[in-house]
């Protein structure tokens, strides 16, 4: 099993930090080629309008979508999260369209731009995840296929999955807890795909 991180822009060592400890040594992702042969590919967090950007001058966009589309794991964090939505509340950037969610960018104001706080997250465990949130986005509309991992105060899902596909509001590389990381290499994996988990898991509604 080979997974990468997309190296363009944003956290994507800290990422690669953690795969490593993990036992993982995950591919730098800059070019199209670089994605053959990949289980699986992390989009990090960052500056998603640099980052569109970045993707569309690099000739990203198109081979990432078709990762996604044929069933191999993607994973955004944050700005990465920002790139998989089908749709966003703002003009910039424009996503990739590949899960069926639509989120609003810095969703919790400039003022307040960083924050962490506990999550349950009944598919990694009893434990609860403490996540940090810098500049992050919320996800607005959750569509039928889509499972929510986890929901902030209750109402804002911040942790979702889509079969092959996940994506996370926070920054999960950022913590010394692995299991979100765990749990991409699992889907990375194929035959050790999660459970499809709980619809609203976590006791919360995500409409
Ligand atoms: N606010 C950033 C954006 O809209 C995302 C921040 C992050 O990735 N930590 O792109």
């Amino acid at each position: 099993m080979e997974v990468g991180v997309l190296a363009i822009q944003g956290d994507f060592a800290e990422h690669i930090a953690v795969l490593g400890k993990l036992g993982v040594k995950a591919r730098e992702v800059r070019l199209p080629e670089h994605l053959d042969s990949l289980d699986g590919l992390i989009i990090p967090g960052g500056e998603s309008t640099t980052l569109s950007r970045l993707m569309t001058i690099y000739n990203l966009r198109e081979p990432v979508a078709q990762m996604a589309a044929q069933g191999r794991a993607v994973w955004g964090t944050c700005a990465g999260m920002i790139m998989l939505a089908q749709e966003i509340t703002e003009n910039d950037p424009i996503p990739l369209g590949v899960m069926d969610i639509g989120v609003q960018r810095n969703a919790f104001g400039r003022q307040v731009d960083s924050f962490e706080q506990t999550l349950d997250v009944s598919a990694l465990g009893p434990d609860p995840f403490h996540a940090i949130f810098i500049r992050a986005p919320v996800i607005i509309r959750v569509g039928e296929e889509v499972d929510v991992l986890s929901t902030l105060d209750a109402d804002r899902p911040v942790a979702v999955q889509q079969g092959n596909l996940m994506a996370t509001s926070f920054h999960p590389e950022l913590t010394d807890d692995h299991r979100f990381h765990s749990y991409f290499l699992e889907l990375a994996g194929g035959n050790g795909r999660p459970p499809r988990p709980k619809r609203n898991a976590g006791g919360n509604s995500a409409s």
